[in-house]
């Protein structure tokens, strides 16, 4: 994990709302950008961290006001298509019908990078991940800046992934300059990150599913670690993938299972760590909220509409961290939108789960 710097010029952070001042917020985060200093904006995944991703320098202050480690690569956000060619050496075959498809979109795309990308950006790969985001501030930023922006999300390194301008200002206040609030973010989790070196295959899943990619390109392959720690000594298809991400301070226990048997098993979770004077939070669904009567808990949405869930996922693990020891989280099956949602669950449980259909 690299060091937080303690020793970075205090900023006075400022936050401009970026739905009433659109024009202007723009306009000052792009001069800002230009300067090579960072810029913390919305898109429609979550809100991402900025700077000049052609300025060596101004990416390095990414790394310093996260505490991110260095190995960890960025994505480069455009903001029309044809700034790929900038940025990749060339445009893979699959690329241009993707492009065409999902772009504006949470889609990222990976191929060789060009001599133009510093290696700050790709942490030394010979690839580079772009995306074209949706949302109109973000693209409003990056058209004016004429630059393309590379950005990490914009929390604090190991913390989820923050979906509100507050939750960045949570992380970052003081550490730089300018929030753009646009109001939270549609998707609530990161982009779908797609690897096309070799066979098109997902690093990372999002709300663009398999199931959607491969309607379009024929067969895409699921990186193994998803949904499973990394072996030791297994090398990172994306470096991203081996750190455990998303994590609240309190200790978080995913359940999976009937929707009936996991709010039974959560139930008895509950008591038993209440009984041992630890402060309990459970993540909980429409379909079990009756079963929580008198138990603290906060409601994603509906266990069938895994994309609410996956809006509500990192708000609601930030909200409860603040009161709880022990966050019980419900799990889904691990299919469409709900690979993305158990692989986010499961990164921030430590892969602790418990499956409620198997007796204790
Ligand atoms: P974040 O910036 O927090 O959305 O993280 C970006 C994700 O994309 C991380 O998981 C990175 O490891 C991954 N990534 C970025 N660039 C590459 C690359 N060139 N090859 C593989 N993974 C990448
Ligand atoms: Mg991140």
């Amino acid at each position: 994990m690299a060091k937080i710097r303690d020793d970075l010029p205090a900023y006075d952070t400022q936050v401009i709302n970026a739905i009433r001042q659109e024009e202007a917020g723009t306009i000052q985060g792009a001069r800002l950008i230009q300067a090579g200093e960072l810029v913390a904006f919305p898109t429609e995944t979550v809100y991402g961290l900025g700077a000049d991703g052609l300025n060596a320098e101004a990416v390095k202050k990414i790394f310093e006001a996260k505490g991110r480690p260095a190995d960890n690569p960025l994505i480069e956000h455009i903001a029309k298509k044809s700034d790929v060619r900038q940025l990749w050496r060339r445009i893979p075959k699959q690329a241009q019908s993707l492009m065409d498809t999902f772009w504006p979109g949470p889609l990222t795309l990976i191929a060789p990078k060009s001599d133009r990308v510093p290696d700050e950006v790709t942490a030394g790969l010979d690839t580079v991940a772009v995306r074209m985001p949706q949302n109109r501030t973000a693209r409003a930023l990056i058209a004016k800046a004429g630059v393309p922006i590379a950005a990490p999300s914009a929390n604090r390194s190991g913390r989820p992934s923050p979906t509100t301008a507050q939750h960045v200002m949570d992380d970052l206040c003081g550490r730089i300059p300018l929030i753009l609030d646009g109001g939270p973010c549609k998707y609530g989790v990161e982009s779908t990150v797609l690897s096309l070196v070799g066979e098109p295959t997902i690093l990372r899943p999002g709300a663009i599913t398999r199931e959607m990619l491969a309607a379009l390109i024929g067969e895409v392959r699921v990186a193994e670690s998803i949904l499973r720690p990394m072996k030791d000594g297994e090398t990172a298809a994306s470096p991203g993938m081996k750190y455990q991400h998303y994590s609240p301070n309190a200790e978080v226990v995913a359940v999976i299972g009937s929707p009936v048997n996991t709010a039974k098993r959560i139930g008895a979770l509950y008591r038993a760590a209440e009984a041992e004077g630890k402060t309990v939070e459970i993540a909980a669904t429409e379909q079990t909220k009756p079963f929580y009567k008198g138990m603290r808990h906060v409601v994603l949405g509906d266990r069938n509409e895994p994309e609410t869930l996956c809006a509500n996922l990192f708000s609601a693990l930030r909200e409860m961290d603040e009161r709880a020891d022990l966050i019980l989280a419900e799990g889904i099956p691990a299919e469409d939108e709900g690979l993305a949602y158990m692989n986010r669950l499961l990164r921030a449980a430590g892969f602790h789960v418990i499956d409620a259909d198997q007796p204790e």
